[in-house]
């Protein structure tokens, strides 16, 4: 689960900071081009509407020009008529009006009564585009109601001036459509509006659009009423200083741009232009889509490629996980699943006990040999099933190794056991006669380390290993002065190689039919400093553990080479030795070099010499040992096949490995219930034996029936008290002088 973690955190972090930059980018990006075009739009729209005001001033300058040119004229006929009161002045102009313009204008004297061309007066005096031009200020008036016609209509006026004095104005009248004709410019191939507004907000004219934006008479109202009320005070604010704008504004649901500017011309004018934002953002739009999509497609691409990533991961977590939580063999708990499971179970228990149970099955390696892998596999699945059948909620099990099984248990009392191994002896397909050994340790401390209650549950197994009427053993806690003697032996059994405490020792191998020494095995004894002597049953298995038995082993063969090349060089006429040799030595591939090395090294010919392998070795690893003994044959070194009888012996293996001597245990001299059968089959072994080439050496040979027995069976070989302990070197080498038992 850790390593879960630990390989996609910074992966994680990664894509969560890589996005959010990404994100960041993208944002900013997007902003920063988008402020771009709206400045774009911005300018370019403010630059239509200041040409828009200067196309549509220049026509009413024109108009009012002309409008000038007649009141001119006007004035000029007043002075060439050497007029002298204001009555004169007055009927002038109301005579004037009679014939001499078309009913689009009007004059008025200086008291606002307008002649018109009827001959009608009306009183304007109280008009706003009277007293402007009557000050001297030519204009053109709000939109009005004609009193003539009741139609709205707008009115131009100018002064007419006699002596430099205004003595009156002249008035022409636009109709809504003629003024309408004045302002009308196109905007944005007629998609845009356009407004005249006075100071108050009250729209003069506007474009005649089906989709005008404006809903009331007033620009100011609109555009605070479309939630724009910020906007509506800020044009307000401009449009009061005479100062031109720019604003984004919602009008009628619309969002539109809007750009207004005073009409300096005309008192009191303004000119609105609103665009919508989605007209004048077309191009921009389209480039802003063309950015999107790429933004988009990146995104996918990064989108797709993260989530291929992840999958790819998950894929290879789940190899992993698959690896190091499924056990090929029984498609079950690995070791490392097996923890994952304890801690988790442990952490979330109550007050409940638990139990840690390690089992293996006795002599397994043997049914692989015997009866091949696959069967073997089938029966750890077997196994692996059955126990995981009886579990309960909480509980679990493992293969940890060839095997061995261990489960977390919630009872470990001696009946469940006894019924589960009871199952798994009944459950097993092949019927093997099976008999375990297993090992229970009561979880008393839950922090304590996992590998250490399998050890300990291990350790307790260890004790029962071999003891055929006993399969369970409960840790103990003196158990762990066990563990604490082997760590000091251990130490001491390091220490001892350094100081060269240990020695040979040689059994002699006598011909039973002379008494003649016919060859010795030597044997390991460790002389501590102290000068005890201690047998190698009590430090050869834990050398076996450790892996020290192969450097013993190889101190024993030099001492051995030493033996034969002293007693060479005295001439001494030499029997063959024998040398045991560890099964751990399969497992290192220059075994046979290191053997060969030290013999050329003392020159002593091969068939002085003779290893000593177990039966396990062969169990072990057959192919190896079969090419070692090949080989060593070869160079003249004969091979033993030491305790023969003891364990699973297969006749079989006699056939197939190229051996010379068979060492008949001595298990097979003890009296047995049936001592007939024992003795049939001891003459089988040596008649077979012999048909084969094999010759015999019976080890443990200790009373003078054991050497009727032989005699019976036609032994002739034999190793025993009966003829001699193992004797240290010294006594030994005067028995190899004499070549006999003294
Ligand atoms: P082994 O190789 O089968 O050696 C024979 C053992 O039987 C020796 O025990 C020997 O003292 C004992 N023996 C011989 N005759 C009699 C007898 O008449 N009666 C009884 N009761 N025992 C007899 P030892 O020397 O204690 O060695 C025990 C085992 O230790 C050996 O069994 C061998 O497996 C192992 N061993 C001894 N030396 C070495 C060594 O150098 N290397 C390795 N790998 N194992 C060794
Ligand atoms: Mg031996
Ligand atoms: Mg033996």
């Amino acid at each position: 689960m850790d390593y879960k973690k630990i390989l996609q955190k910074p992966f994680l972090t990664f894509v969560f900071v890589f996005n959010m930059l990404l994100f960041g980018i993208i944002v900013f990006l997007m902003s920063y081009v988008q402020n771009l075009l709206d400045n774009d739009s911005r300018n370019n729209l403010t630059e239509i509407v200041s040409q828009n005001r200067d196309v549509i001033t220049s026509r009413l300058m024109l108009d009012l020009n002309r409008l000038d040119i007649i009141g001119n004229k006007i004035s000029e006929s007043l002075k060439s008529s050497e007029l002298d009161t204001e009555q004169e002045i007055d009927d002038f102009l109301a005579e004037y009006s009679k014939h001499a313009y078309d009913e689009s204008m009007f004059l008025a004297n200086r008291n606002g009564v307008a002649f018109t061309e009827g001959g009608r007066q009306i009183d304007v005096s109280g008009r706003r585009y009277f007293k402007l031009a009557s000050n001297g200020t030519s204009n053109i008036s709000d939109k009005t109601i004609s009193r003539i016609n009741g139609e709205y209509v707008f009115i131009g006026s100018v002064p007419l001036y006699y002596d430099e004095k205004i003595v009156g104005t002249i008035q022409k009248i636009y109709t809504y459509e003629q003024m309408y004709e004045l302002f009308t410019v196109s905007l944005f191939s007629s998609k845009g509006y356009m407004y005249v507004i006075n100071s108050e907000g009250y729209v003069i004219l506007h474009t005649e659009h089906p989709d005008c934006h404006l809903k009331s008479d007033n620009y100011f109202r609109d555009v605070y009423e479309g939630g724009n009320v910020n906007a509506a005070r800020k044009i307000k604010t401009d449009i009061n200083n005479n100062q031109s704008g720019f604003m984004e504004v919602v009008l009628d649901g619309e969002k539109a741009f809007s750009a207004y500017t005073p009409i300096n011309q005309i008192h009191d004018w303004y000119l609105v232009t609103s665009v919508p934002t989605n007209v004048i953002a077309e191009n921009g739009n389209v480039v802003m889509k063309i950015f999107y999509s790429v933004l988009l497609v990146m995104a996918l691409i990064f989108l797709i490629s993260t989530c291929y990533f992840f999958w790819n991961k998950q894929q290879q977590r789940r190899q992993l996980e698959k690896i190091a939580f499924v056990d090929e063999v029984t498609g079950g708990n690995t070791y490392n699943k097996f923890v994952v499971k304890v801690n988790d179970t442990l952490a979330k228990a109550s007050d409940e006990s638990f139990y840690i149970l390690n089992f293996d099955v006795d002599n397994f390696k043997y049914i692989n040999n015997f009866y091949g892998f696959s069967c073997g596999d089938k029966l750890l699945q077997q196994i692996y099933q059955i126990t995981n059948s009886l579990l309960a909620p909480d509980e679990c099990v493992a293969r940890i190794s060839g095997d061995q099984f261990i489960c977390l248990l919630k009872n470990a009392d001696e009946t469940r056991l006894e019924n589960l191994f009871a199952a798994l002896q009944k459950g097993n397909e092949e019927a093997f006669l099976l008999h375990f050994s297993a090992g229970v340790y009561v979880v008393s401390d839950r922090q304590e380390n996992i590998n250490l209650m399998i050890d300990k549950a291990s350790v307790a197994a260890q004790t029962i290993k071999g003891v055929l009427n006993k399969t369970v053993a409960y840790y103990d806690k003196s158990f762990d002065d066990l563990t604490a003697h082997n760590e000091q032996l251990k130490r001491a059994l390091k220490q001892a190689i350094r100081n060269d405490e240990f020695v040979a020792f040689y059994q002699p191998k006598i011909d039973i039919n002379d008494g003649r020494l016919v060859g010795a095995e030597a044997l390991i004894r460790w002389k501590t400093t102290e000068n005890k002597l201690v047998s190698p049953g009590e430090f050869i298995p834990l050398a076996e553990k450790t892996g020290l038995v192969t450097e013993l082993d190889m101190i024993v063969f030099e001492k051995v080479l030493q033996f034969l090349r002293q007693a060479l060089d005295a001439g001494i006429e030499c029997v063959p030795i024998s040398v045991n040799f560890s099964r751990l030595h399969f497992y290192n591939s220059d075994f046979f070099d290191k053997i060969l090395r030290k013999i050329e090294a003392y020159q002593v010919p091969a068939d002085l010499l003779e290893l000593e392998l177990t039966e396990s070795a062969v169990f072990d690893n057959f192919t190896v040992v079969y090419d070692f003994t090949r080989k060593v044959r070869e160079y003249g070194i004969a091979i033993a096949m030491d305790d023969f009888g003891s364990g699973y012996s297969s006749l079989n293996m006699l056939k197939d490995l190229p051996i010379d001597t068979l060492k008949i245990d001595r298990a097979f001299l003890e009296n047995s219930a049936d001592n007939e059968k024992r003795n049939i089959i001891f003459v089988s072994i040596v008649r077979m034996a012999r048909r084969l080439g094999i010759s015999l050496v019976v080890e443990g040979v200790e009373t003078s029936e054991n050497i009727t027995l032989m005699r019976k069976c036609g032994c002739s070989v034999a190793q025993g008290y009966y003829f001699s302990k193992p004797v240290e070197e010294e006594t030994f080498a005067k028995i190899f002088r004499e070549g006999h038992i003294c």
